[in-house]
């Protein structure tokens, strides 16, 4: 498995895109600005897209890659997520005033979109040896993390969420964990901020982490913009004895 970080902070800035992973070519799972890398080509490859929660920084590239591809591919491209971000994203973004809907588009017989609801806890086959399960997770909006395996391994991405037993429950209930990516958006002094907008800091992470079981690889993301020094001198001591990483927009990882 071949896992491309799109994007990985918490907004924008030179050099900075948010979330968005590409897996195998063929996977995106969210698609935040950092879509917007991809060439035509990159774009046209992409079968299936996952969506953890309707946020704009998670969905935006969703609309400006469907208007790219648009006459472009033979197949619809699939987006699987929770029913109530399917409805949200149809109800707010492609609904014809916001941006079309391109689940009609170009002919709603042939369309770019296909809107596939993904239950949690049912792992989907994504092909090529690959599937996905989703989980609960808790944020401002239902959101869920998902845990991708092949047969080298399982890597999972926590979504954006605040601390809950419902992520540890999920990760400990896999056979094994090979790579988190987890996120963190703001350092420990903006505390109160982070738990109104559901988001991890340093130290919250650092000591809900001893309720996992795995010992996984942590790449960290959601860096809100000009915190991120921050955050990774908070880290030092917050996220002591685990190996991690802070992640950066065009990195490739191998599992
Ligand atoms: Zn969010
Ligand atoms: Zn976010």
């Amino acid at each position: 498995m071949r896992i491309k970080i799109l994007g990985c902070s918490g907004g924008v800035g030179p050099g900075l895109r948010t979330t968005s992973l590409l897996i195998d070519d063929e996977l995106l799972i969210d698609a935040g600005t950092g879509v917007g890398d991809l060439a035509l080509s990159q774009m046209r490859r992409i079968r299936h897209v996952v969506l953890t929660h309707s946020h704009l920084d998670h969905v935006c590239g969703l609309a400006f890659m469907a208007d790219n591809l648009f006459d472009l591919i033979d197949e619809p491209i699939t987006v699987h997520a929770s029913e109530t971000t399917l409805q949200v994203v149809q109800e707010h973004i492609f609904n014809w005033k916001i941006w079309p809907d391109f689940s009609k588009l170009p002919t709603p017989k042939n369309p770019l979109l296909r809107w596939q609801t993904m239950p949690v806890n049912t792992p989907l086959d994504v092909g090529n040896g690959r599937s996905v399960l989703s989980f609960d997770v808790l944020h401002t909006v239902p959101g869920v993390g998902v845990a991708v395996q092949c047969k080298t391994g399982i890597f999972a991405f926590s979504g954006d969420t605040y601390a809950t037993d419902l992520l540890w429950d999920a990760l400990n209930a896999l056979p094994r964990l090979d790579m988190l990516m987890i996120e963190i958006a703001f350092p420990d002094e903006q505390g109160e901020l982070a738990e109104t907008s559901r988001h991890f800091t340093p130290s919250l992470l650092g000591r809900e982490l001893a309720k996992l079981r795995h010992k996984p690889q942590l790449l960290l993301t959601h860096h809100k913009p000009g915190t991120e020094g921050l955050i990774q001198r908070e880290c030092t001591e917050a996220l002591a004895g685990w190996d991690y990483h802070h992640l950066e927009a065009g990195e490739i990882f191998m599992l």
